[in-house]
């Protein structure tokens, strides 16, 4: 299996390309998922408070025998803890259950508007990465206003943005501002959870290339210097995610799923309305 790739963060640190989503296995599943995963070569690993299996995920990571300094791994601070000191008592659960020194990146999952703490939080979230108990910190679902808000008030640009983003929802002016900013995009959803496996045009584009749909979706991802985390418990699946390091979609392949792009692909909620 050929190596996977990297990008590198505004802050120095490098990211793998696709990592392993979590969200929906629960945390009696986790270590099974997490330990196949790693053992499939992952070495990203993407959880969050609110899924409830950032201890499950722990025993997974512990069960791999892999060392730390290898693993690149992420949780997110949830809604209900907006604020300095709701953030930094939140960071400091989440880093028990996951039994770590550090996490590799810390996510502000939601801007939640409607609360407008975020700003605040942010600050908080350099407090965290001051004290090395997070290398990287970043936000999650932040449209172009939260990010202009955050930076124009801190002057500190998130590493990352954690969007919903895949073939029939491109998020292409949102991508243009990070690349402007020098702010990562990292893909949810990156397989439209499971919505590309059925999209035709993607199967013809499989079907040529001898690979599978969720395959060239994750390269198409890939090619376009995006994060990826798809997300699956099974083993087969898992390995299969991970082995897209060995082939390359061409220009016209990557041009016909441009056209798949729909402004109402959306699947989930709206960040500017979500609490
Ligand atoms: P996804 O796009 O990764 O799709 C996952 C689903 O696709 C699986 O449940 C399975 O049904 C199917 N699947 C996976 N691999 C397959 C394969 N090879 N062949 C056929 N079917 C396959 O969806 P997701 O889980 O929503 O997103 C991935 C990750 O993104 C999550 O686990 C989580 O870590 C992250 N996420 C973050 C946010 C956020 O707000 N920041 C929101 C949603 C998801």
């Amino acid at each position: 299996m050929a190596q996977q790739t990297h990008i590198r963060l505004n802050d120095g640190v490098e990211i793998p390309q696709i990592g392993f989503g979590v969200w929906q296995v629960d945390n009696a599943e986790a270590p099974k998922a997490v330990k196949a995963a790693i053992e499939a070569g992952y070495r990203s690993i993407d959880t969050a408070a609110i899924y409830g299996n950032e201890e499950g995920v722990a025993a997974g990571i512990r069960a791999a025998g892999v060392p730390r300094e290898q693993l690149f791994i992420t949780t997110k601070l949830w809604n209900d803890r907006h604020g300095t000191q709701n953030a930094l008592k939140a960071f400091d659960e989440s880093l028990k259950k996951l039994r770590l020194e550090y996490v590799d990146l810390y996510l502000i999952h939601w801007p939640t508007p409607r609360t407008n703490l975020y700003v605040e939080t942010w600050r908080a979230l350099q407090e965290i990465k001051s004290s090395g108990r997070a290398k990287s910190v970043g936000v999650s679902n932040f449209k172009v206003p939260h990010l202009e808000h955050i930076i124009g008030e801190t002057g500190i640009v998130p590493v990352i943005n954690q969007i919903e983003l895949h073939p029939r929802f491109q998020q292409t002016v949102q991508r243009e501002f990070h690349a402007r900013h020098k702010i990562v995009t990292e893909s949810w959803s990156p397989l439209g959870q499971g919505r590309v496996m059925k999209d035709p045009l993607i199967a013809g584009i499989a079907q040529k290339h001898g690979r599978t749909p969720a395959q060239v979706a994750l390269r198409w991802h890939i090619q376009n210097g995006l994060v990826a985390i798809p997300k699956s418990v099974t083993p087969a699946r898992i390995v299969e995610n991970f082995d897209v390091f060995n082939f390359e979609l061409t220009e016209d392949d990557m041009a016909k799923i441009a056209t798949l792009d729909n402004n109402r692909g959306r699947i989930g909620p709206d960040p500017e309305l979500f609490t």
